[in-house]
């Protein structure tokens, strides 16, 4: 703890306790919350909040966080069913059509088969994932994937075939594919912020959606989800100029009819979000507890924590801009970029001088904001309070010496830092 000098703290109007004295941060009271969040409106704990709270309690009291085969789940199938043996029918329908129909009739089939090449499930691959992403492979990287794979074996997940290296503030798991090969999506600013032990949280929360059995991110309602926004597209007509008969015959007959369409497929596509949310929440707070599992309860608070923080990329990353923006030079030359490989140095020195309060300060913000990672996350401070909630645990696997692992993922540290700046 740093202690305030006297003379510089100012008191709280509110309670005259001692206000922040950070000058780079909000200053704010940290007995009493005064200006924690500075400007914004108080946020009526609303029914989002609520539906959260019970998912939750949900994640709590069930003994096997696993999410179940209940009837949400069997409806979630079977209406993913339908949407499938609707593709599968335009898909028929457009070949038989074209093939045994008169020429009218050849050319609606045409339109179906058109139809149905937009709706073909796109399951991504390996190659495309490849392309554009600064990706390592196992061979790239011994001792990188020697602890994925310890990670993936001690939750049942299976190992990944390959890990694209970010520029972001956060991390993924995927799976490519027919074969569903799971893939990995790391960002470097995250991860290199990170100590040995969030490192092994962030991989066990990671893994674990390879391993919590999420409706979510299953194929067969992967796809219909998927299936569902093509519909809504196709089916939302462009703003179309009348200029004739036909086109305003269109406007007022066709048109409508698409829209009533395209509202009905928003419902259903609705619809499916609603039943699976419930486990998508069960399978996210599943993740969170098997980092608890190999990282252990203080890591994994740690890193839920060091969620907040991202915004100090971009500061950090603007900051070093105009350093250098401010450097001499002709005139008409541009500023050098800044040297890639100091970014990381840089920006851990920064978030390690982060003051505990404003650290705090942030999370009261989230809890208030109800903000989450993203929208398939439960939000931040709810995923602290069920990782605090369990019992206290020091975590099963031990960190390994990450100088070999640092070392082989020199080349794409530098070119993420290049990305970034
Ligand atoms: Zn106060
Ligand atoms: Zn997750």
């Amino acid at each position: 703890m740093t202690t305030i000098p006297a003379a510089s703290a100012a008191l709280c109007d509110d309670c005259g306790e001692p206000l922040t004295a950070d000058p780079r941060f909000v200053r704010w009271c940290p007995a009493c919350g005064w200006n924690a969040r500075p400007g914004g409106a108080p946020r009526s704990a609303g029914a989002e909040t609520a539906v959260e709270l019970r998912f939750l309690a949900a994640a709590r009291t069930s003994a096997r966080l696993r999410p179940q085969r209940d009837l949400a789940w069997l409806a979630t199938v079977l209406v993913a069913g339908l949407v499938h043996l609707l593709t599968l029918g335009v898909t028929v329908g457009g070949v038989d059509l074209l093939v045994t129909g008169h020429l009218p009739a050849k050319a609606v089939g045409l339109v179906l088969l058109c139809v149905a090449f937009s709706l073909r499930p796109r399951l991504g691959s390996l190659r495309s994932f490849r392309r554009n992403q600064v990706t390592l492979d196992r061979d790239q990287a011994p001792a990188f994937y020697a602890l994925l794979d310890e990670v993936a074996d001690h939750l049942g997940a299976r190992r990944v075939r390959t890990v694209a290296l970010r520029p972001d503030y956060n991390a993924f798991h995927a799976r490519l594919g027919l074969l569903q090969r799971p893939v990995l999506g790391l960002g470097l600013p995250l991860w290199e912020t990170l100590d040995p032990r969030q490192r092994i949280a962030l991989l066990a929360h990671e893994f674990g959606h390879g391993a919590n059995g999420d409706a979510r991110r299953s194929l067969w309602t992967g796809v219909a989800v998927r299936t569902l926004a093509v519909w809504s597209d196709l089916l939302t007509p462009a703003q179309m100029p009348v200029r004739n008969l036909v086109e305003l015959i269109a406007r007022w007959t066709v048109y409508p009819l698409m829209a009533l369409l395209a509202h009905l497929v928003r419902r259903l596509a609705a619809t499916v979000h609603r039943l699976t949310l419930r486990s998508g929440r069960q399978a996210e707070y599943l993740a969170d507890a098997f980092s608890v599992r190999l990282a252990g309860t203080e890591a994994t608070a740690d890193l839920l924590a060091a969620l907040t923080l991202g915004n100090s990329v971009a500061h950090v990353v603007r900051r070093r801009r105009n350093a250098q923006a401010g450097t001499p030079r002709r005139r008409g030359e541009r500023a050098p970029r800044p040297e890639a490989d100091t970014l990381w140095p840089e920006l851990r020195e920064y978030l390690a001088s982060i003051p505990a309060e404003e650290r705090e300060r942030r999370l009261r913000v989230s809890e208030l904001e109800g903000t989450a990672v993203d929208s398939g996350h439960p939000p931040t401070h709810l995923r602290l309070e069920f990782v605090r909630g369990l019992p206290p645990w020091p975590g099963e696997l031990t960190p390994p010496d990450f100088a070999d692992i640092d070392a082989e993922l020199a080349a794409a540290r530098r070119e993420i830092a290049r990305q970034l700046q």
